[in-house]
């Protein structure tokens, strides 16, 4: 896709620090790293978030994801991984290209990912499986 920033780095129109290549797709580290060694999975198709991803890419996902998250721990001593990924800008989505984050961490490193918890009463839980039950399964 024209004037997508991943997609030229797909194509080598724009350099990157690549470190992992297969058919489907590519793992380059990230320009702006929350962590040392954050890096990217992205496929080398356009889709621009989760609900685009076809059926063939998607299957392919997990075992790099596994490989590069392997990878990046070992190699960065790190303890354990976070691995993100946003859809829609609301959830903090900037390149509008599908890709995944493994993010190197270790205790103390300042990063934070959680949250507070709501506190859904067993009704809201009861009405929401069945909502989601139904439309998954549409
Ligand atoms: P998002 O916020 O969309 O989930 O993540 C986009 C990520 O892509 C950001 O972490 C940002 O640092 C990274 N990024 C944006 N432009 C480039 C680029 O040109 N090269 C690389 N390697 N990473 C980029
Ligand atoms: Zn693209």
């Amino acid at each position: 896709m024209d004037n997508c920033i991943f997609c030229k780095i797909v194509k080598g129109e724009i350099p990157a620090y690549k470190v992992y290549e297969d058919e489907s797709y590519i793992a380059i580290l990230d320009i702006n790293p929350a962590a040392y060694g954050h890096t990217l999975v992205i496929p080398k198709a356009h889709f621009a978030d989760v609900y685009e991803v076809d059926e063939e890419y998607g299957a392919k996902l997990l075992p790099v994801l596994k490989k590069a998250a392997e990878a990046v721990k070992e190699v960065t001593g790190a303890q354990g991984v976070n691995i993100l990924q946003n859809n829609g800008a609301v959830a903090g989505q900037t390149v509008m290209h599908y890709h995944a984050h493994i993010i190197p961490r270790v205790a103390g490193d300042g990063l934070n990912f959680s949250w507070i918890p709501k506190n859904p009463s067993k009704q809201f839980m009861a009405e929401m499986t069945e909502k989601l039950a139904a439309k998954i399964n549409e």
